[in-house]
C-alpha cells in the first residue's frame, strides 16, 4: 500500500511544496510541512522538495504474463436474437487491428438461441466464435455475463477485447477489467496498433473534448477499450468466408443480485445511433410542446428525433436520445440542429455526418461553423414550414 510522509528533521518548512499539490494537502503548521485528509497519494509533491523531506513509497504493481495473451476479443452484443450494429463495427475494426498483430479475431456470444447469429459475425470479419447459449442467458446481467466473461479471459487469455459503449457494455466493461485488475478505456474514437510495441493505442476525448488521449496498457492484459455506436464502420461482409465455432460448456446458472423486473423500450421509433435522419432540438426549441414541430418533420422525413442536453436534462426529451459527449454519438446521413448552440459537447456526439443544416436565430451561434446548410431563423416558424414543403414535395 502506497503511503507518505513528512520527515520532520528534513523539513524546513520553505513552502515549496504546498504549491505543487493539485489537491491542496500539504500546510505548513509550525514551520513544518503537514500532508492532509485531501491527500490522494498522487506522489506529485515529491520533486519539490529538493531536501528530500517528502518520503513516498510507491504500491508495488504486480503484472501478469503478458506473453501468454493472444488475439483479439469482440464482445458480440445481441438482442431479442440480433446483433447490435456496434457488434458489426467492432468485429471489422478488430480485423484491422488483427492483420498488423497477425493474430485471430474472436466473437463471443452469450445468449439465448443465439447459435445462427455465428454466421453473421463471420461474415464481418471474425475468425472464431465462442459461443455460450443456453436459456438462463436470455436477458443481459453484467453480473452473470461479466462472470462468464471473466473466466473465458483467464482461460483463453486474449490481448485486447472490445466492447460497444451500449447501456450494456458499459457496465458489462468496468465489470470485467475491474474483477481482473486490467485497465479499460471507454469511449475511445480511434484504435491503433503501435507497430514496434505490438500494444493497442486508444485514443478518446479528455477534457472536455478540448483534446485527444492515447491511452495505453503496458503491463496487463488483456487491454481493454469501449466503443461508441458508429464511431467504425463494419467491413463489407462476406458470407462465403468460413471460420471455427466453439459451443463452451454450459455451466450450472450464476445467482445474481440484479433480477429483473420488466422488459422497456422506451424509444420512439428509431434508434438514434441507427437513424439515418435526426431532427435534433436545443434549448432554443423554447418549450417541451413545441418538440411536436421537431416530431414532424423527423415523421415526414422517416427519421428521428434526437436533443442537446439541456433539453434532456429540462425533462422534456428522454436521455436516450441526447446526443453528445455524455449522450450518443450518432452518424445519420442529415442532421438538423434546431436551436442547437453547438458546444463542443453536443458536436463530439456527431460523427461521420454526411449533411448538417443548423436553424438557430443567432447567425454567430458556433453550430453554423459546422454546418453545411445554415438557416437564420425561429426554429419554430422554420420548422412547420420544412414540413410543409417536404410533405408537399413527397405527394408530388
Ligand atoms: P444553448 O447553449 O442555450 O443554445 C440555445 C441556442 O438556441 C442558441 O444558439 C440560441 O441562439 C438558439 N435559439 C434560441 N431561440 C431560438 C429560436 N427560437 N430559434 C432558433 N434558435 C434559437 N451538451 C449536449 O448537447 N450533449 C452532451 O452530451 C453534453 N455533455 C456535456 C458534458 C459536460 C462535461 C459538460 C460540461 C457539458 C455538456 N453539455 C452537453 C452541455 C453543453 O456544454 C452545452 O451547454 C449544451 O450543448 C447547450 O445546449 P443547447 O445548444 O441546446 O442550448
Ligand atoms: Fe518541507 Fe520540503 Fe515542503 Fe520545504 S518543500 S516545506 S522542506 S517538505
Ligand atoms: Fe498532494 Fe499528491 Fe503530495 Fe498527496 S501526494 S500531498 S495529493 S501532491
Amino acid at each position: 500500500m502506497a503511503s507518505i510522509e513528512i520527515l520532520k528533521d528534513k523539513c524546513i518548512g520553505c513552502k515549496k511544496c504546498v504549491g505543487s499539490c493539485p489537491f491542496g494537502a500539504i500546510e505548513i503548521i509550525d514551520s513544518k510541512a503537514v500532508i492532509g485528509d485531501k491527500c490522494t497519494l498522487c506522489g506529485s509533491c515529491v520533486e519539490s522538495c529538493k531536501l528530500g523531506a517528502i518520503n513516498f513509497i510507491k504500491d508495488e504493481l504486480e503484472y501478469n504474463d503478458i506473453s501468454e495473451y493472444k488475439g483479439i476479443w469482440v464482445f458480440a452484443e445481441q438482442r431479442f436474437g440480433k446483433l447490435k450494429p456496434v457488434t458489426l463495427e467492432l468485429v471489422g475494426q478488430a480485423r484491422k487491428l488483427a492483420e498488423t498483430l497477425k493474430v485471430n479475431v474472436t466473437a463471443v456470444l452469450l445468449g439465448d438461441n443465439v447459435k445462427l447469429l455465428a454466421k453473421e459475425l463471420i461474415a464481418y470479419g471474425a475468425d472464431e466464435i465462442l459461443i455460450m447459449d443456453t436459456p438462463w442467458l436470455k436477458d443481459f446481467n453484467d453480473q452473470v455475463y461479466g462472470e462468464i466473461m471473466v473466466n473465458l479471459i483467464n482461460d483463453y487469455k486474449p490481448e485486447i477485447v472490445l466492447i460497444g459503449a451500449t447501456s450494456n457494455g458499459r457496465s458489462l466493461a468496468p465489470y470485467i477489467s475491474a474483477t481482473i485488475k486490467t485497465g479499460l478505456t471507454a469511449d475511445c474514437t480511434k484504435l491503433e496498433i503501435d507497430n514496434k510495441e505490438g500494444i493497442l493505442l486508444q485514443t478518446r476525448p479528455a477534457f472536455g473534448g478540448n483534446l485527444m488521449a492515447t491511452i495505453v496498457c503496458p503491463h496487463h492484459r488483456p487491454q481493454m477499450a469501449t466503443v461508441r455506436p458508429k464511431v467504425f464502420k463494419p467491413i463489407e461482409p462476406n458470407y462465403l468466408k468460413s471460420g471455427k465455432i466453439t459451443y463452451i460448456p454450459i455451466p450450472s446458472s450464476i445467482d445474481s443480485y440484479v433480477k429483473k423486473i420488466k422488459d422497456i423500450d422506451n424509444l420512439e421509433g428509431l434508434s438514434l445511433s441507427e437513424a439515418d435522419i435526426i431532427v435534433s432540438v436545443g434549448k432554443g426549441i423554447g418549450n417541451v410542446k413545441n418538440i411536436e414541430l421537431a416530431k414532424e418533420l423527423a415523421k415526414v422525413l422517416g427519421g428521428t428525433v434526437g436533443s442537446s442536453r439541456p433539453v434532456v436534462d429540462s425533462g422534456w426529451m428522454p436521455y436516450s436520445q441526447q446526443v453528445g459527449q455524455t449522450g450518443k454519438t450518432v452518424a445519420p446521413k442529415l442532421y438538423i440542429a434546431c436551436g442547437i448552440s453547438g458546444a463542443i459537447q453536443h458536436l463530439a456526439g456527431l460523427a461521420d455526418i454526411e449533411t448538417i443544416v443548423a436553424i438557430n436565430i443567432d447567425p454567430d451561434a458556433p453550430i453554423f461553423n459546422v454546418a453545411h446548410y445554415g438557416i437564420v431563423g425561429d426554429c419554430r416558424e422554420v420548422l412547420p414550414l420544412l414540413t410543409k414543403k417536404i410533405r408537399a414535395s413527397k405527394k408530388a
